[in-house]
């Protein structure tokens, strides 16, 4: 459910036609709506009715601040995975003790900063960073909250790069290994062992994944409690998929109610780590047509939006469904939409039957709210797009369109070169 619809062959973001923004602020750039980012939040968190739940958005997705902060308002609760993120969500007012902090390489001055803040709990990858978070605690005189990120060996049946729980992926301490993991966190004396935690990756589109996952851990957390420890949160991590084409996952509901079945009078607190369900269908990326071309054998639609711009059809070979702004061209061709990158893995579709768009028409990159501009890049000195934010019938440019000068911030010619 989103808000960008067509009224008389014109695309709106709630109340605002698209193509007044992109004729102030110029393309490309991300329109995200604050109704639907609000509505999939209220949804999600409704769908988990009942439960003792915290709901912490992982950052990732989309860290930019507006977002942030209609978030932290709204009462949830942030995923991070980096002292960055930390940054950004505390700056953005999330409460620290609603913070959950992932992610398999902490250095010791993000693990310094998460103690410092007083965040709610960490999520340990490995023995070593085990050791290392405690040996942090002693020194800045402080308990460190933990959980042991399990992996629990299920076959998300995602792309490769976004599974997470499988024996062969960097994350998380085996399943087999776990109650030893926990034994020598208990020995560790600044440590409070407080959860279980997993993430068995990300576009999930099966509730079976969660419910195999999560029965690997209720056996786990059963064991820990009768070895005697206080396992008070259950963290089930995020990685529920979305449509991008004809995808149909679980709904909110479904999804819920198949982690809610197997929770059984454990008394625990759910945590739930939801970043693409959150964002993914609420932005858009908005780029204009600069060129056709007709190739030998294909034909391209060249955009001013590259793959620096959005990286997921590249990375993954991810579908994004693309429509045009004005909905006025009745023929309909089939063509390469590519951006200006001197890449040949520079494109936002391949093969795709697209309308007969020209030069000077605006497209919409539909679902691109998650992993969107958070993984753009300056590549090929091409300054970051801006980010606007839609609310109701108005706009407002929530992330400046970067300049040349951004560009060579930071850089210096050294002496010897002078
Ligand atoms: C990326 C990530 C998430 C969010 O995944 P989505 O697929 O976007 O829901 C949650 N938890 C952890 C630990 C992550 O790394």
């Amino acid at each position: 459910m989103h808000h960008f619809k067509y009224h008389d062959n014109v695309l709106y973001c709630e109340d605002v036609p698209v193509r007044d923004i992109a004729s102030q602020i110029g393309t490309p750039f991300y329109l995200y709506s604050h109704a639907t980012l609000k509505r999939h939040f209220q949804l999600f968190n409704a769908a988990f009715d009942g439960v003792d739940r915290l709901v912490c958005y992982s950052a990732k997705a989309n860290t930019n601040q507006a977002i942030l902060k209609l978030f932290a308002d709204l009462g949830c609760g942030l995923d991070i995975v980096s002292g960055g993120e930390l940054y950004r969500g505390l700056k953005a007012g999330f409460s620290p003790d609603r913070i959950v902090y992932s992610g398999v390489g902490k250095r010791i001055d993000e693990i310094d900063f998460a103690l410092d803040a007083g965040i709610l709990m960490f999520n340990v990858e490995s023995l070593d960073e085990l050791a290392q978070i405690d040996r942090r605690a002693g020194i800045l005189k402080k308990r460190a909250p933990i959980a042991i990120r399990i992996n629990p060996d299920v076959d998300p049946k995602t792309h490769p790069y976004t599974a997470t729980g499988l024996k062969k992926n960097k994350f998380g301490i085996g399943y087999e290994a776990a109650l030893d993991s926990y034994r020598v966190a208990g020995k560790l004396e600044n440590l409070d062992i407080l959860g279980v935690d997993c993430h068995i990756g990300s576009q999930i589109t099966e509730a079976g994944p969660f419910q195999d996952a999560l029965e690997n851990l209720t056996h786990l957390i059963a064991e820990l409690k009768s070895a005697g420890m206080n396992i008070r949160y259950l963290d089930m991590g995020g990685g529920l998929g979305i449509t991008y084409a004809d995808e149909s996952p679980p709904s909110l509901q479904e999804y819920a109610d198949a982690i809610i079945s197997q929770l059984k009078n454990m008394d625990l607190q759910l945590i739930l780590e939801p970043g693409r369900v959150l964002v993914g269908n609420a932005g858009i990326l908005v780029t204009e047509v600069l060129y056709r071309k007709a190739g030998e054998v294909k034909n391209f639609i060249i955009v001013d939006a590259g793959m620096n711009d959005l990286l997921r059809p590249t990375l993954y070979n991810a579908f994004h469904a693309i429509e045009p702004v004005e909905n006025s061209r009745k023929d309909v061709i089939v063509a390469d939409v590519v951006g200006p990158i001197c890449e040949s893995g520079d494109f936002l579709a391949v093969d795709r039957s697209i309308a007969d768009v020209k030069s000077g028409d605006l497209l919409a990159v539909m679902s691109a709210g998650a992993y969107g501009f958070v993984m753009s890049s300056n590549y090929c000195s091409r300054p970051r797009v801006a980010e606007v934010m839609v609310h109701g019938d108005r706009f407002n440019v929530v992330k400046a369109r970067e300049t040349y000068e951004d560009l060579v911030r930071g850089e210096t010619v050294p002496p010897f070169l002078e």
